[in-house]
């Protein structure tokens, strides 16, 4: 249990924390920096093991495969569709244009990168950014549900028609999606059209300045 504690102050102020303040239990405050270390390292486990991932032809073309990024004890989860080139490039997911509009939504909402977790559907690029193929999508959910069942956020946000499509097993059109919540295993989920349309589509942005609105109040 100490080297629990250890481990989770280490992590604590990698991340900028300096001090720390409770009126807990002691054995509480310990019990809860286990669970705090249990999910990064079963992160961590899913993380490698996706890595070497090849159940799907787009390990042939991707230079990276782009896991996940921010806070595995994150309240708010957002979930994209795929890669695209720059995240291929760096590992990271919403990197390029569509992720610096995310960026800007989130910190809209008060919040930083950092608070959130940011994950795709599918952990590999598909070639050209073309839509993912629905044997793609099958060959990589189990990825994402395990991922969801490790950081158990609050709310997850489905950016887009194909994340908010294959967790909540519908084939409803994102248009008639959005705005409403679902549930997920429990977790709320509110699906928003995804950054990349809204580059496309700037006079949508309300509507999804609308989803994070109904978000925020559940965080
Ligand atoms: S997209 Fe998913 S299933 Fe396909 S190789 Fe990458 S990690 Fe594996």
């Amino acid at each position: 249990m100490i080297r629990s504690v250890k481990s989770y102050i280490g992590l604590e102020r990698e991340s900028g924390v300096e001090e720390f303040f409770s009126t807990e239990p002691a054995a509480r405050c310990a019990t809860n920096a286990a669970d705090a270390v249990s999910v990064d390292s079963e992160l961590g486990r899913l993380k490698r093991e996706v890595s070497e991932c090849h159940a799907c032809k787009l390990a042939k073309t991707r230079l990276n495969v782009v896991f996940g990024a921010g806070n595995p004890r994150a309240g708010l989860m957002f979930v994209g569709e795929a890669p695209g080139s720059e995240e291929d490039k760096q590992g990271l997911p919403f990197v390029g244009r569509a992720g610096q509009l995310l960026t800007k939504i989130i910190e809209a909402m008060d919040l930083r990168r950092e608070d959130v977790y940011i994950a795709n559907l599918l952990k590999c690029r598909p070639p050209e950014n073309r839509p993912p193929l629905p044997e793609e999508i099958q060959a990589c959910r189990e990825n994402v549900r395990r991922q969801i069942a490790i950081i158990k956020p609050k709310v997850i946000c489905t950016l887009g028609k194909f994340a908010s499509q294959m967790l909540l097993k519908t084939e409803t059109t994102i248009g008639e999606l959005r705005g409403n919540l679902y549930e997920y295993e429990g977790i709320k989920v509110m699906p928003t059209y995804h950054p990349a349309y809204l580059l496309r589509n700037p006079h949508d942005k309300k509507l999804v300045w609308k989803d994070m609105k109904k978000i925020k109040k559940l965080l």
